[in-house]
């Protein structure tokens, strides 16, 4: 390579090193589970994972993904326009677009590339995208290759502010199309956005509301339809987009979920559907068998919801002061990035993998460590993890 940008690199992971920021990767030697082995360090419990539903190592999850490798092979190929796409593709699209409430929907290789391909196909030169302005780095760099691409204009409302978006409605009253787009469940927060109100006020500025659910889907409704049925509004959001790489079965891939035309639309036009190939087979297969194993065990989003009261009334009860929220997204606000990174080394030394994040994935004297439940967590493995935290709190002097 090149060798002054060799030298670049070299010195700038060095910086990294010496600010406390360079990310190490920790090898699992198991499946993605409440307790799983890590290299070098044996059983450790996972409090870090979007494996909300315990369906990554589910066993009807898993034998699904091989049923459908045996039946389509390794991978697609192709695009799918061209001959990409399975019957599986077809099944797995229609269950989801069930699951989420919408007419249809349409996969893709990730969430990311979802949202990536979703701006900058519906959007034009007259159009503007109004965004929250802690929506997921996907949905941000969604809108920057929307508006180098078409030209649309972008604008951000402060977060969870219906005033704000309002004011930012009635500005753009003379665009084409009003996008407004906002994550289901704030990944770093654990909160929820304000669906109904958003969609009231989209209604009377005739805009389209956009939901990322990736960290809604499975997960919070009754019966873990997301956001939309957490928020009582199941059925009239005009598009959502999510992942089948947290809670439906965590292998990986994204999907729109909309009416027929927007879909049928996207498969036309959107850059992503035309020039890259599909989900394997056995994705599709095992995403299609984790939502078919959440309609017949909605119990499992009680349990979700019971583990998460159960973890965040102890930390409490610790006298950590977790931030509120629905949702099994817990953080812990340390204050200083190195306080987050410390507690959390500390953490895993004790078997528990929690991570810590701070600047610039949160705000400067935000850092934190963010604990995720899933339903799959048992009582002696959320106490084991419980241990751990006090015995690390109070080492920092944080309780
Ligand atoms: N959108 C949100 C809100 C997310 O939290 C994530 C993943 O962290 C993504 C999109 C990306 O999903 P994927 O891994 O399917 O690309």
């Amino acid at each position: 390579m090149n060798s002054s940008l060799e030298q670049w690199l070299t010195d700038q992971l060095e910086t990294f090193k010496s600010e406390g920021v360079y990310k190490r990767l920790n090898y699992l030697d198991s499946p993605q589970a409440p307790r799983v082995t890590m290299e070098g360090r044996g059983e450790i419990i996972i409090l870090s994972s979007n494996n909300y539903l315990g369906l990554s190592n589910a066993p009807d999850v898993v034998e699904a993904g091989k049923d459908a490798i045996d039946r389509f092979g390794a991978g697609t190929a192709s695009v799918r326009f061209i001959c990409g796409t399975f019957t599986i593709h077809r099944d797995v699209e229609r269950e989801l677009a069930d699951l989420v409430g919408t007419e249809s929907s349409l996969t893709y290789a990730s969430c990311w590339n979802a949202n990536e391909g979703l701006f900058s196909t519906l959007a034009g030169p007259d159009d503007i995208i109004i965004s929250d302005r802690l929506n997921h780095a996907s949905i941000i760099d969604a809108m920057r290759l929307a508006k180098a691409i078409t030209k649309c204009e972008t604008t951000v409302y402060e977060h969870s502010d219906m005033d704000d978006l309002a004011a930012k409605l009635q500005a753009a009253s003379s665009k084409r199309s009003r996008f407004v787009v906002t994550d289901g469940v704030f990944s770093m927060e654990g909160d929820v956005a304000r669906l109904a109100d958003i969609l009231q006020l989209a209604r009377e500025h005739d805009a389209v509301v956009v939901v990322d659910d990736s960290h809604g889907t499975g997960v919070l409704g009754d019966t873990g339809r997301g956001v939309p049925e957490h928020a009582g509004v199941l059925g009239d959001v005009d598009i959502i987009t999510s992942t089948l790489g947290k809670a439906l079965g965590g292998a990986a891939g994204g999907f729109v979920a909309a009416s027929a035309a927007a879909t049928d639309y996207l498969t036309q036009r959107a850059r992503p559907q035309l020039f890259s190939n599909a989900l394997p087979a056995t994705v599709a297969g095992s995403a299609l068998a984790a939502v078919r194993h959440l309609r017949n065990h909605p119990e499992l989003v009680a349990t979700l919801r019971d583990n998460t009261r159960y973890f965040r009334e102890q930390l409490m009860a610790q006298g950590f002061k977790p931030l509120e929220g629905p949702t099994p997204i817990i953080p812990v606000i340390l204050g200083e990035t190195s306080k987050a990174i410390e507690m959390s080394r500390l953490l895993l030394e004790e078997g528990v993998f929690v991570t810590g994040f701070g600047f610039p994935v949160v705000p400067r004297g935000e850092a934190r460590v963010r604990c995720q439940v899933s339903a799959a967590h048992t009582r002696e493995d959320l106490d084991q993890a419980l241990a751990a935290f006090s015995k690390v709190g109070n080492r920092l002097r944080l309780i």
